[in-house]
């Protein structure tokens, strides 16, 4: 039988009520484009951290080559359980044979590009990577990853499609 090819993706993309809010960020252009080729594998990081629905939306603060993810009125930080998470979460994750992930654009736990980060003087810059996608790239330094709003061209659609069959072939040696 044929190995699916397994795409790893923030789950809000999917339609699932995920969000701080209650809500999800279906992408039905994304899923209905690459839907027919890979086998999706769901991951929001601020739900398994056990956040839940709705929640508090969240933004990275402090030092930018140290981010905090901290609450925006309350101000709690959940970084240090968002870090440890994430590095259990992605050596689970190995166990799956991902061939790529398509993270949620601007999020502070998905975002693999600026993201809205605020600096120790409240001064906001698009400088940030959200926690967990920080972690999943160190942790699988070659994959192939990118955010959703990149897949609408097609273009990058089929680059991240064509780098993922690469990386499939590599893995698996065929
Ligand atoms: S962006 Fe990430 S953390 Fe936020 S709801 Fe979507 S999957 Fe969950």
């Amino acid at each position: 039988m044929a190995i699916p090819i397994r795409i790893g993706i923030s789950q809000c993309l999917l339609g699932d009520n995920v969000r701080y809010d209650g809500g999800h960020k279906l992408d039905s252009v994304l899923i209905e484009a690459l839907g027919r080729h890979v086998e999706w594998v769901p991951v929001c990081p601020e739900v398994e951290v056990g956040l839940g629905t709705p929640r508090e939306p969240m933004r990275l603060v402090g030092d930018l080559n140290a981010p905090r993810l901290v609450t925006i009125n309350s101000g709690v930080d959940h970084t240090d359980a968002m870090n440890c998470f994430a590095q259990q979460r992605v050596r689970e994750l190995e166990a799956l044979n991902l061939s790529g992930f398509v993270f949620k654009s601007a999020s502070p736990s998905c975002g693999i590009r600026r993201v809205p980060f605020f600096n120790t003087q409240g001064m906001e810059t698009q400088d940030g990577v959200g926690l967990f996608a920080r972690v999943f790239m160190e942790h699988f330094p070659d994959m192939p990853v990118e955010e959703e709003s990149r897949l609408h061209d097609p273009q990058a659609l089929k680059n991240f499609l064509e780098r993922v069959r690469a990386y499939r072939r590599l893995q698996h040696q065929v």
